[in-house]
């Protein structure tokens, strides 16, 4: 192995590690993706929404204007550099659960800060007889899908060409770190960013960070039921993909485990029936699982660690992966190379 100090080690290639490495190799960098291609990583198994205004709050992220433009154009010149489709375009169609939450909305239309991204509220009905929507409904736009599968067969391939990605799992007792860089068996490096996902809570410099994991299932449906092309949400969300009708996902902070849950999927096909009007069975296609690498603020994890300055960490993107982690992987380079600065809420110097 050559022994020129690297720019950057990075450990794991979820969509964190990925669009790092990217980031890095477009500025004239060299890396080396350090990944034990883990089965159930949460990328693969992501739904991989961006959707502008989320929960039961109907909260805007505060940087979200510059957020999302970042995450699209990000993802649409990979389009154009490997010639797939990744990221298709899907308005939001959000069905009202409560009045509460209908009264919720109507504050946020007035709101000039949210009115850009949400529709006039829709009667019942107004999609026709399909849908449980007794409360009405209204839509967020623009909002997205991508394709998180074909994005890290994409990015693998590329790396791979590269001779860049080395399939391993990274093992801390071979990680030698000084002022200058660190040494990993025999390659060196300026420094080394992990990008474990919720695998951190086993990482000696960063498992004191104050993680709170989600484990998620998700199910992929056969159905002969007409869906509309919107994403659909009540409670649950629901999108029409090539590979069938995906609905996800819930949410479980006690069994941090990647096996599909019989509780979720029955929760997931109850949802299926509380967004649509049928009696249709749905076939189950597959059944995924995950675990979200959360934090308990909501907020990422970036940085160096506190005393060891070649040693840092790009994680805990929760549910928002997708959606924050290209516009945090520019601005935490752009940080490296002394230009700017991170987020107070993104900055593990918070904790
Ligand atoms: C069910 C579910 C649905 C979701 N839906 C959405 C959604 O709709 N929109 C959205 O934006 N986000 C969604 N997410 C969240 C999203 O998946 C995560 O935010 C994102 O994937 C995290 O990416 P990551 O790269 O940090 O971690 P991961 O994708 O987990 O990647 C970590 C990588 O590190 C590797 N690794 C770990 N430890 C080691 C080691 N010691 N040695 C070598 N390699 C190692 C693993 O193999 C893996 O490849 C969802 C997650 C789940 C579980």
């Amino acid at each position: 192995m050559d022994n020129k100090p690297l720019d950057m080690l990075i450990v794991g290639q979820g969509v964190a590690g990925s669009v790092l490495a990217w980031e890095v190799l477009s500025r004239g960098g060299s890396v080396r993706i350090i990944d034990n291609n883990h089965e159930h990583a949460a990328t693969k198994v992501a739904a991989g929404l961006l959707n502008p205004i989320t929960g039961k709050r109907l909260v805007k992220h505060k940087y979200l204007d510059s957020i999302l433009p970042v995450a699209c154009s990000f993802y649409r010149s990979l389009e154009a550099f490997f010639g797939e489709t990744l990221l298709t375009e899907h308005e939001v169609l959000r069905i009202f659960q409560t009045e509460e939450e209908k009264a919720k909305f109507e504050r946020r239309l007035k709101n000039p800060d949210y009115a850009p991204y949400l529709s006039e509220a829709y009667p019942p009905g107004a999609w026709g007889e399909g849908l449980h929507d007794e409360l009405g409904s209204f839509k967020i736009k623009p909002a997205y899908v991508l394709d998180t599968k074909r994005f890290l067969a994409c990015m693998k391939q590329y790396f791979e060409q590269k001779g860049v990605l080395q399939c391993e799992t990274f093992d801390h007792a071979h990680l030698r770190t000084a002022p200058a860089g660190v040494l990993y068996k025999d390659q060196a490096a300026k420094m080394i960013i992990f990008c474990e996902g919720y695998q951190a809570k086993d990482n000696p410099y960063f498992s004191y960070l104050p993680f709170s994991p989600a484990k998620g299932d998700i199910l992929t449906l056969k159905t002969d039921v007409a869906l509309p092309e919107e994403v659909l949400i009540r409670k649950q969300w629901m999108v029409s993909t090539q590979e069938g009708v995906k609905i996800g996902s819930t949410y479980n902070w006690d069994v941090l485990d990647e096996v599909p849950s019989e509780r979720g999927k029955k929760s997931l096909v109850k949802a299926f029936y509380s967004i649509m009007d049928t009696k249709d069975a749905p076939e189950v296609i597959t059944h995924e699982a995950g675990v979200r690498p959360a934090t308990r603020d909501a907020h990422p994890f970036i940085g160096m660690h506190p005393e060891e300055s070649r040693v840092g960490i790009f994680n805990g993107f929760g549910a928002r992966g997708t959606l924050w982690v290209p516009f945090y992987a520019r601005q935490f380079i752009d940080v490296l190379n002394n230009e700017g600065e991170l987020h107070a809420d993104v900055t593990i110097a918070r904790v």
